[in-house]
């Protein structure tokens, strides 16, 4: 067990696109969540002794609504409880409307020594539509903000392929957001979710997504102009400086073990896939009355465990490791797969190397697809 999650709920409001969930303007909830975190650590604590952490990871919602003070004292809760070597990565995540400065400063000191900041597009126009808070000038102060408050790894996350969003708007953006020198670049298509305020409008006709076609092209543009600032594309969506790869994120794509703290968090612990209540004032009651919140548990075995390991490990550069995953579920690609195998190197879709299965850049264009054929049979 090497990473811990910690979820924050809460939000300054929805965005019209967003399925995740999250409460807005609930900061009546804010010190008993904190509270809640902490009883829910101290448990965890219980069950699993001390735990050798390489990253702690705060996300939501939107952390950064919460009080620093608040998000410091559950860090300290759980760095009493866990131990945080002094080499972790710890992350928080933040919304540019959400810091100052100042607030910036007090969360490094509270020992946040990653920022993943939601800037999501530097152009005000899309920013309106997306529902976001900020502003583009918003998101350039904060990332100059947070170097000036003493963050060396600063991640962006950037969102594309908004309905009738051109190359050059794109290009603008990736290249803007590159010389803002952050060390992480998260970009992801614009995804269009059933029942969120922006489905319903192109369920009804008023926004049509973009075409299939053109999100490929841009996703080729994205990954070369990355690159071409210096990034390399190390997962999927992702890219980043040489060394500056999320280790965090790394442990969900391999597939390791990793505590979840907080309502609705997910964690895959001692072989079984767990996730808490999702109701914020049901988790919080729960952790109160000393009653593990937990709505879901499954152990993790055979052909589903191994068919996970391979569609998040293919989404990584790296590739899977095959003699690794035979190992440890049983189950054998080469052997059981082999034609599809065959297809997809002979395509250009797929490499085996030293033992690894990876995906090309066109491979990764189509991951789901490929990593639906090659899945094993569920017993
Ligand atoms: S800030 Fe993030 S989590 Fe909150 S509503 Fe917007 S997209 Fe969803």
């Amino acid at each position: 067990m090497r990473a811990l999650y910690i979820h924050v709920p809460f939000c300054v409001r929805k965005c019209p696109y967003c399925d995740f969930y999250s409460l807005a303007g609930r900061d009546d909830l804010f010190e008993a969540y904190a509270e809640a975190l902490r009883r829910e650590a101290a448990w965890a604590r219980r069950e699993l002794g001390t735990l050798a952490l390489e990253s702690v990871y705060l996300g939501g919602g939107t952390p950064t609504v919460l009080p620093v003070g608040v998000i410091a004292g559950v860090l300290e809760a759980c760095a009493g409880l866990f131990g945080f070597p002094a080499d972790a990565e710890v992350t928080c995540e933040a919304n540019p409307g959400t810091v100052t400065r100042a607030a910036l400063a007090e969360l490094r000191a509270a020992g946040v020594n990653r920022l993943s900041l939601g800037v999501q597009s530097l152009r005000d126009a899309e920013l309106q539509f997306l529902g976001r808070t900020h502003t583009a000038a918003q998101g350039r102060r904060a990332v100059h903000d947070a170097r000036d408050a003493g963050f060396a790894n600063v991640s962006l996350d950037l969102i594309y392929c908004l309905p009738g969003q051109t190359p050059a708007q794109w290009q603008a953006t990736v290249d803007e957001a590159a010389g803002l020198a952050p060390s992480h670049v998260s970009a992801y298509c614009l995804q269009i979710e059933d029942g969120t305020p922006l489905g319903e409008q192109v369920e009804r006709g008023r926004v049509t997504p973009m075409p299939d076609d053109d999100q490929a092209a841009l996703y080729a543009m994205t990954g070369e102009r990355l690159r071409a600032a210096g990034f390399e594309q190390y997962e999927i969506s992702n890219y980043a400086l040489p060394g500056a790869e999320c280790r965090h994120n790394l442990v969900y794509w391999r597939n390791e073990p990793y505590l979840g703290l907080g309502a609705g968090a997910w964690s895959f612990v001692n072989g079984e896939r767990r996730q808490n209540a999702g109701d914020v004032e049901a988790y919080i009651a729960g952790c109160r009355a000393d009653a593990p919140p937990l709505a879901y548990r499954e152990k993790c075995s055979g052909a589903s465990a191994a068919n996970e390991t391979l569609m998040m490990g293919l989404r990584l550069r790296e590739g899977v490791d095959l003699a690794a995953l035979a190992e440890r579920y049983g189950h054998d690609l080469a052997r059981e797969r082999g034609e599809t195998l065959a297809r997809l190197i002979d395509a250009g879709l797929a490499v085996v190397s030293a033992g690894r299965l990876a995906l090309t850049p066109a491979g990764m264009a189509v991951a789901g697809e490929i990593t639906a054929s090659l899945a094993f049979e569920e017993e």
